[in-house]
């Protein structure tokens, strides 16, 4: 049976070390408080591209 492990952060530092953990046969739980994935990278709706949410646009150049 695969070890669990339970990793947290949804960015790419998060999604990064579950992939490498997955790749290893465990078998994890990845926690993320927000309600979309990619952290600060996340894309934003108003350049036209993917639903995900704003926080990369709101304190890009401008906001
Ligand atoms: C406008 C902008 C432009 C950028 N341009 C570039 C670029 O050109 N090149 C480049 O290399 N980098 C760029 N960056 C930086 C890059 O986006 C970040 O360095 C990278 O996304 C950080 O990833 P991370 O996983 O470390 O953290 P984050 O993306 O901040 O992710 C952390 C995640 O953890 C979650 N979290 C935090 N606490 C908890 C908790 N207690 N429980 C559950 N979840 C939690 C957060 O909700 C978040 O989703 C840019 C950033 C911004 C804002």
């Amino acid at each position: 049976m695969a070890k669990r492990v339970v990793t947290a952060g949804g960015g790419l530092a998060g999604l990064t070390c579950a992939k490498y953990l997955v790749d290893e046969g465990f078998s994890v739980t990845h926690l993320e408080g927000l309600p979309y994935l990619g952290g600060r990278a996340s894309t934003s709706p108003c350049l036209g591209m993917g639903s995900a949410g704003s926080r990369a646009a709101a304190s890009g150049p401008g906001a």
